[in-house]
């Protein structure tokens, strides 16, 4: 049984499609398992490191402070070459409207709810509402990885669901859009339109996935995986028998079927709930 009051997220959502016995043992059974997520350990950490440092000053500058201010305290020259790229980011720098960066919506679907945390919403009043999102992927990630993201889905359909608050009258999903902007990529951001329709399937599509999660017996052990190759960047390796081999840091994110940069987004989430 889920622990009381658990909220869905992107991420869990994402690590039950990826493999349901890994969501068990994270969110049901609250496993902890010291595992490696990927090598080398150390630029891993280091690459984690820059990702939320990253967040978070593109998160005061939305907040408004000045952004020479904000790149005089950056000492580390990969962060730094992130952080000019976004500065040249001018789809987002040119647009008009206020700014919510790092902010949480959620809605409720099945009796459950779910949420979204937000890297940077744009509101333009009155007119749409952009979500942008960061990726400090290491590479261009093809656009096929986003769309089989459960982010995509969540994100656009909890901002739609619970944007009354936010827009001030209700979002229709044609009034909602995504960017994803990457580090690694960052003259090309993968933009992704809403309509009714997507907005009707996302919902029939989450309902019947948290359903079908809440119904569940914890007493059972829920499927592994049946592609290996997830397991690579999965700290449960070797509680589940599959393997010591670790994914190499510069492989995660451009395989769909690979969970590192999942992996990753989860270890951010216990940090500061951000999308990576
Ligand atoms: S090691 Fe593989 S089978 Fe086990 S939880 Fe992780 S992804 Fe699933």
């Amino acid at each position: 049984m889920l622990p009381r009051g658990f909220v869905f997220s992107q991420s869990s959502l994402q690590d039950y499609v990826d493999c349901s016995r890994r969501f068990q043992l994270r969110y049901v059974q609250g496993q902890a398992w010291p595992g490696i997520l990927a090598e080398p350990v150390l630029q891993y950490e280091e690459h984690m490191e820059r990702g939320v440092r990253f967040h978070q000053l593109v998160e005061r500058h939305q907040l408004g402070m000045d952004a020479q201010h904000l790149g005089e305290l950056i000492d580390d020259p990969a962060l730094l070459v992130w952080w000019r790229a976004y500065l040249g980011f001018d789809m987002l720098h040119g647009l008009v409207g206020r700014r919510y960066p790092e902010f949480t919506l959620s809605a409720e679907l099945a009796g459950v709810r779910v949420s979204a945390m937000y890297d940077l919403l744009v509101v333009v009043p009155g007119e749409r509402v952009v979500i942008f999102d960061w990726k400090t992927s290491l590479k261009k990630l093809p656009r096929q990885w986003f769309e089989a993201r459960l982010q995509t889905r969540v994100y656009q359909y909890v901002l739609v669901a619970a944007g009354l608050s936010l827009f001030g009258e209700a979002l229709r999903p044609e009034q909602v859009s995504m960017v994803y902007w990457v580090a690694g990529a960052p003259l090309e951001p993968v933009m992704f339109t809403y309509d009714r329709r997507q907005y009707a399937l996302d919902g029939a599509y989450l309902e019947s996935m948290v359903a079908g999660i809440v119904g569940r017996s914890s007493e059972d052990v829920w499927d592994l995986t049946a592609d290996e190759m997830r397991c690579r960047f999965c700290e449960y390796r070797s509680l589940c028998g599959r393997g010591l081999a670790v994914g190499q840091l510069d492989e995660y994110g451009v395989d769909s079927a690979n969970i590192a940069g999942e992996g990753v987004a989860f270890l951010l989430d216990d940090v500061q709930e951000v999308g990576f």
